[in-house]
């Protein structure tokens, strides 16, 4: 399998470099030159396999420059550390079908990918003799999943920005708390724009990123969304009859609504995928209307949804432009010249054959957390709130449903709470990070303070 750029003007490359590369060197996306098949009959005979036995073949078709020994022990590794025996159990409520991706170190589904890629990391680096010190901003979720995925792993260091008692109490613990030697949390005074702002602009600087062999663990990663379309097919395989469905994703950086719409590509009979937003709709619009035109970030009660550039649409859009990277190139120019990108009718009839969507506000969002736990006892969390809200109108017309639930109700309390009148119970690995040591340096939202921190501690 060999792997291309969304812009075009990159050689074929193998899995291997794709995953080291990130982000491709011509500034676009990363994709497979061809999208592998699974008739009915390999979908049924998968349809019962364990997790990691799953994850194996569907990864293995991507990744054929890995010896398959190493593979499996890289993904059996990845999914030891969930502590659910299905890794990402299906469960049924009032009608609807929730695929819990919660169980990871985290307690986010952000795991899923973040814990195989740290493993893919450590095993390119050392194969190659190199090292790499991992930069990133976080608003929360994407931070603790990054440094669960490559704590105490041999040449790696990672630095993750925080903004400084801006994320909640909870996602602080969960980074602050781990006192590896490779990893540094850097809690800048200012906000997460700041953070990222530092992050984009230390990344610029060609030379210091090369010196110091930054990289990155954002979603554009080609294995982050490789290990998410797994989950697709083992849904499936756990529905009491392999029926064609609906998922219903919340949607931020189109990074998991973009792996399910691979698995249907690949072949998993897949009706539709509700892309599901909060009130940062422009994804939404886009669904609804072919109305793609950048606003301006607004906070929510699902911050990890509050995005208005989301990275992955590049890989959309580029299967939606008949896999033209001129046509991509000419739409990002269109996006960057003009605030926003225009698309023909015959384009957003197809986008509406493969999409639905909502966008969903906070007073909705607390509502169906409420209501959805008055009538079934099972607690949502704010993101996966959104989705289900989504949802519920295809529910009632009779469809199939699965829901993505991307966190767990304890790693957003504060909302919840505002939902149902009182806090969720704290899952025991969140209890225990009450009271533990923790160890972070606290920055002024100042570049070349935190340059030279990474000067020193750098690998
Ligand atoms: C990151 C995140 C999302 C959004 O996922 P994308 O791949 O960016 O669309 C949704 N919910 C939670 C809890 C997240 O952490």
């Amino acid at each position: 399998m060999k792997y291309i750029s969304t812009r075009g003007k990159i050689a074929p490359i193998g899995f291997k470099d794709a995953v080291m590369m990130g982000l491709a060197t011509d500034g676009g996306l990363i994709l497979p030159e061809s999208i592998p098949q699974l008739d009915r009959d390999t979908l049924a005979a998968w349809s019962k396999l364990p997790y990691p036995e799953l994850a194996f073949n569907i990864i293995s078709l991507f990744a054929d420059d890995l010896p398959k020994q190493d593979l499996k022990e890289l993904i059996d590794r990845s999914y030891a550390s969930f502590d659910h025996a299905d890794t990402t159990p299906l469960v049924k409520k009032d009608g609807v079908y929730i695929l819990e991706l919660f169980h990871g170190p985290t307690l986010a589904f952000k795991d899923v990918a973040l814990q195989l890629l740290g493993n893919l990391f450590e095993y390119l680096l050392k194969e190659r003799g190199e090292k790499m010190n991992i930069l990133g901003a976080t608003s929360g979720d994407t931070g603790s999943a990054a440094i669960a995925g490559v704590r105490g792993k041999e040449n790696i260091n990672i630095f993750i920005l925080h903004p400084h008692l801006k994320t909640s109490p909870v996602q602080a613990l969960q980074m602050t708390t781990v006192l590896d030697e490779n990893v540094h949390n850097i809690a800048v005074k200012g906000t997460f724009d700041d953070c990222q702002e530092i992050v984009k602009s230390i990344f610029n600087d060609l030379p210091f990123k090369k010196e110091y062999a930054l990289g990155a663990v954002n979603s554009i990663n080609w294995a982050r969304v490789l290990a998410q379309v797994v989950y697709y097919f083992y849904a499936w395989g756990r529905l009491p009859e392999q029926r064609e469905v609906i998922f219903s994703v919340p949607t931020g950086n189109f990074g998991d609504i973009f792996a399910g719409y691979l698995a249907k590509r690949m072949g998993l009979p897949v009706a539709k995928l509700i892309l599901a937003t909060n009130e940062n709709n422009i994804l939404s619009r886009f669904v609804a209307s072919g109305d793609y035109s950048l606003g301006t970030v607004v906070q929510t009660v699902s911050p990890s949804m509050d995005i208005q550039l989301a990275s992955n649409l590049e890989r959309y859009l580029y299967y939606l432009f008949d896999e033209n990277p001129q046509r991509v190139q000419a739409a990002f120019l269109e996006l960057q010249q003009t605030g926003k990108i225009v698309f023909s009718e015959q384009e957003v009839q197809r986008v509406q054959s493969e999409f639905l969507t909502c966008s969903v506000d906070e007073s909705a969002t607390l509502a169906t957390i409420a209501d959805f736990n008055a009538k079934t006892g099972y607690l949502l969390d704010p993101h996966t709130a959104v989705g289900v809200c989504g949802a519920l109108k295809s529910v009632q017309e009779g469809a199939e449903v699965i829901c993505l639930a991307t966190a767990h109700p304890a790693k957003f309390g504060d909302a919840v709470e505002k939902a149902i009148g009182a806090p969720p119970p704290l899952p025991p690995q969140l209890a225990a990070l009450q009271g533990l040591e923790t160890r972070c340096q606290l920055m002024d939202a100042d570049r070349e303070q935190i340059k030279a921190f990474l000067r020193e501690n750098a690998r």
